[in-house]
């Protein structure tokens, strides 16, 4: 099996049994993020035990790399530090952006999505569940209660995309 179809298994595996499906119970926020080139949308929910992420459940619908890719990052998030997390969701916007070498221990299976760094348009699939992490944990850490998000690359666009109409409920 190359390298290529070992990662492509990684991806369909994480697609077809998200490592932490459905929704959270008690205290915690929500964010909805859309991608709307493609069509993808996730709920995620984030609780968070002091510095630690406690529990986060994802469950949208959307492309295999979109989901897989949500998948991927609970597993990695799940237990560690807030600091901890967003650096490993710093590596894998690295690796979508073909920046430096990654590193595969803070990536764990993350890694199986290197190809997809090559199509920018999938590029965006991979990244919502982990734009969606980065933004609960704003959201716990400051405060604030879930709300809605259109899919945001590095922060800037949020203003105009929340002006658009949000896609209806698949
Ligand atoms: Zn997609």
């Amino acid at each position: 099996m190359s390298l290529e179809e070992l990662y492509q298994e990684i991806i369909l595996d994480h697609y077809k049994k998200p490592r932490h499906p459905g929704r959270l119970e008690g205290d915690h926020v929500e964010v909805r993020h859309y991608n709307p080139v493609c069509g993808d949308e996730l709920t995620l929910g984030l609780r968070l035990d002091g510095e630690r992420v406690a529990d986060v459940a994802v469950h949208g619908s959307g492309c295999s790399i979109s989901q897989a890719s949500a998948s991927v990052m609970s597993e990695q998030v799940i237990g560690r530090s807030v600091p901890e997390a967003l650096e490993v969701a710093e590596g894998f916007r690295r690796l979508m952006h073909m920046q430096g070498e990654p590193d595969e221990d803070l990536l764990g299976d993350g890694i199986a999505f290197a190809g997809v760094a090559r199509y920018p348009v999938r590029v965006k699939c991979a990244l919502l569940g982990w734009m969606a992490f980065k933004d609960a944990v704003v959201r716990a850490t400051d405060g604030l209660d879930g709300g809605e998000t259109l899919h945001q690359e590095d922060g800037d666009a949020a203003t105009a995309a929340k002006a658009q109409k949000l896609p209806e409920e698949a």
